[in-house]
């Protein structure tokens, strides 16, 4: 559906990238790879198509087995090292069709040798054993019997993070028996090992970013609902069936409104899964909050805005997404802005001009500090407080001043058009910009150049000097 929309979209892009690609293979000659490692990030010279995943987490001991088949495409010509991102992940084992491949863990990346040259365009499905004991990227409960992601894919998986680097997932997950577990896409399997142990097989087709990969098991109470297009369904240890009806009451209704909102409707399984700790999380299919927050919104219903703000993401992130990190703001700029959008819908518009004032003073506060930053960053590696406010609050104010500027007919066309339009692609602001141009007739070059490439500067500091004062 989308791309019959801009059919010129996905090879221009290709085109674009080989390009790119092209001229880096070039530039850093193999033998010098590794000086100019750091700069380039890893699996540049290839396309990631297909992850077959088997992971086994040992929740008592906090460690996990684990093996991945990943089959690529080489895009560069005479590529012939290849490089993963892989955490803190021990390898183990690296082949291709049973033939054993030279590797090293170099930090947190794999690099791995082909025994020749590859063509650009050649295929490849490369095999990696591992194992590890995360300390970050997937969080052991045992008081819980309970094991779940969290953001940091490759401290479980071996794979490429780069938000741009699209591809389809195959995942057995073997956890205790009597464990309820949730995963991407749909669920292939559920078959019982020796051991007292359940494999939960899930495949998604759908290509996705590997950061939104994901999964969480544990001793769940469960109960469910209707999607508008498929099954929802909320997960809590502590919470009991009534109330988790009662706290996701509203989450069919967010599914129909971002759906209308998005001009496509979402099509699957949902889940929403309570877990022991997290400040909450989008993955694909589903979002992980936190057993503490399902008890406050079952006090304070208007408080589920981070309930919508994670479903939003199905969209804007999950499916619409940064090209890079420094484009963040488009993740959760516009998520903030989407769930401030339902709140709207849903209990009148005091409630989105409450979140609006409270972007509002987020960013006078930054402005007063002169902490102020372009909504766009050339480097996301350490962000600050600050520069978390700039992409997540003024990203979502300055939505909302560009639905001020343009009205509600053309603002809305436009969100439509935007998510239509790069549906399953990546994205940066000078797309958004383009859209709502043409969404709006408007040339909107002078708003982007203040609102989102530019910052306040910081108030002249008061001088002793300064013949004013
Ligand atoms: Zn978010």
């Amino acid at each position: 559906m989308p791309a019959a929309t801009t059919p010129h979209r996905p090879s221009r892009l290709r085109a674009r990238l080989a390009a790119a690609l092209a001229a880096a293979a070039l530039a850093a000659p193999i033998a010098a790879a590794a000086q100019g490692a750091a700069a380039a990030r890893a699996g540049a010279n290839l396309d990631v198509l297909h992850y077959t995943a088997r992971v086994e987490p040992d929740i008592a001991g906090k460690t996990l087995r684990g093996q991945v088949s990943i089959r690529l495409a080489l895009r560069a010509e005479g590529a012939q090292q290849l490089e993963f991102d892989a955490g803190e992940l021990e390898i183990e084992k690296v082949s291709e069709r049973g033939r054993a491949l030279v590797f090293e863990k170099v930090e947190q990346r794999l690099r791995v040798r082909l025994p020749q040259p590859g063509k650009s365009g050649e295929r490849h499905e490369i095999d990696v054993v591992y194992r590890g004991a995360p300390r970050y990227g997937l969080e052991f409960h045992p008081e819980r019997s309970e094991v779940y992601t969290i953001f940091s894919t490759s401290q479980w998986l071996v794979c490429i993070d780069a938000p741009s680097e699209r591809a389809s997932l195959d995942l057995t997950l073997t956890v205790p028996s009597g464990l309820k577990a949730v995963g991407n896409g749909r669920l292939v399997s559920k078959s019982a090992l020796g051991g007292r142990r359940d494999s939960y097989r899930w495949r998604q087709d759908q290509p996705m970013p590997s950061y939104v990969y994901g999964f969480a098991a544990g001793r769940y109470n469960e109960a469910g609902g209707t999607g508008e297009n498929g099954e929802l369904r909320f997960l809590s240890a502590e919470l009991e069936g009534p109330q988790l009806r009662k706290l996701f009451g509203d989450s069919a209704d967010m599914l129909r409104f971002f759906g209308r909102r998005a001009g496509i409707r979402y099509r699957g399984t949902y889940s929403q899964v309570l877990v022991a700790k997290t400040v909450g999380q989008e993955l694909d299919g589903f979002a992980l909050l936190s057993e503490a927050y399902g008890r406050e919104v079952l006090e304070k219903p208007e408080a589920q805005g981070l309930i919508a703000h994670e479903l939003a993401h199905q969209w804007w992130g999950n499916m619409v997404t940064n090209r890079d990190w420094g484009q963040f703001w488009l993740n959760e700029g516009f998520a903030n802005f989407m769930a401030a959008a339902y709140l709207e819908h849903r209990f009148g518009e005091a409630a989105y001009r409450e979140r609006v004032d409270s972007w509002k003073r987020r960013l006078d506060k930054l402005r007063e500090s002169g902490k102020d930053h372009a909504l766009v960053y050339a480097n996301w590696n350490k962000p600050t407080a600050d520069d978390r406010a700039v992409v997540y609050q003024k990203g979502a104010y300055v939505l909302h001043l560009l639905r001020e500027e343009l009205g509600e007919r053309a603002f809305w066309r436009g969100v439509r058009t935007y998510t239509r339009a790069y549906y399953g692609h990546s994205v940066t602001s000078a797309d958004l910009r383009q859209v709502m141009e043409r969404a709006s007739g408007r040339d909107l070059s002078a708003f982007f150049a203040r609102w989102v490439d530019g910052a306040e500067p910081a108030p002249a500091m008061p001088s002793r000097l300064d013949p004013a004062k």
